[in-house]
């Protein structure tokens, strides 16, 4: 497992799915092949114990998929389902102990960022009052289908947030949990929010799912078909989404050097992410 230089960083890959519509949903070769898509997870080792942003797939999500994660998920998203790449998995490869993660970070709640909270049933899960509200009383088809309550009914230490913060790059930020901070980006999920974390001179943001592709936040923006069809589709407010992608395009054009920006499902976001800490790990404290 590799990690950054300064602040330890781990890249997790924490549930692959593997959804019909090749290159329309990832952008590579083929149309008749299944896309592949990650669960990108961060695991950061701080002095606080470590904190994970966002959980993916747990234990019991690969044990009981139909009642964690309902069939129209299974039908469509498929899964792999391997409970090896579960954050609990990785943490114990890492050499550490469940009960070291102290803090989980929750970009949103959506079943494939939230399966994983009951493999940590300790730690505090710092998500933004309005998703814990919309994730508690879902009001539209869309979001009884999006959250899965068997994946919080273990009773989560929740550590609830106001969206207001103070003002980062154009942005507001929360503190959650020392340098790492909640971000709302409104319009995925009615709370959703990206993570940032501070390594000294740069920083690592965590987009969750306010974009599905590395394209979207360059100029031009650019996205698979398929993947622009399912965020659309998946949107509580699509006109907020839309902006905020707008917001993170400005961010990374503004600031290259000095934020590196992943997002939750974009396997080459993950790979470069990973590299950059394994490869150049004099470079990865900056970028
Ligand atoms: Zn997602």
């Amino acid at each position: 497992m590799r990690q950054d230089a300064r602040v330890r960083i781990h890249h997790l890959n924490c549930g692959t799915m593997r959804p019909a519509g090749g290159r329309l949903m990832d952008g590579h070769r083929g149309l008749l092949r299944s896309a592949r898509l990650v669960c990108h997870c961060l695991l950061i080792e701080s002095g606080d114990g470590l904190v994970l942003v966002d959980t993916g797939l747990g234990t019991e999500d690969v044990e009981r998929p139909r009642e964690r994660l309902g069939r129209s998920f299974l039908a469509g998203v498929r899964p792999v389902l391997d409970e090896a790449e579960t954050a609990l998995a990785q943490v114990r490869r890492l050499g550490f102990a469940p009960g070291d993660v102290r803090h989980v970070v929750m970009t949103h709640l959506d079943l494939d960022h939230a399966g994983g909270l009951s493999d940590f049933p300790d730690a505090q899960v710092h998500v933004l009052d309005v998703e814990l509200d919309a994730a508690l009383h879902p009001a539209s088809l869309t979001e009884h289908r999006r959250y899965r309550p068997p994946q919080w009914a273990h009773g989560p230490r929740w550590a609830v947030h106001g969206a207001r913060g103070e003002p980062w790059l154009g942005f507001d930020r929360v503190e959650a949990v020392g340098e790492i901070f909640l971000v709302p980006l409104h319009g995925h999920t009615r709370g959703h929010a990206g993570v940032a974390v501070s390594r000294g001179d740069g920083w690592l943001f965590h987009g969750g799912d306010a974009f599905f592709h590395h394209g979207e936040v360059e100029s031009p923006p650019r996205c698979p078909r398929g993947l622009i069809a399912f965020q659309r589709l998946m949107a509580v407010d699509e006109a907020a989404r839309r902006h905020n992608q707008e917001r993170l395009r400005d961010l990374h054009a503004a600031h290259p050097d000095q934020v590196t920006i992943v997002c939750a499902h974009d396997p080459s976001l993950l790979s470069r992410a990973r590299g950059r800490s394994a490869a150049h790990p004099r470079r990865a404290a900056r970028t």
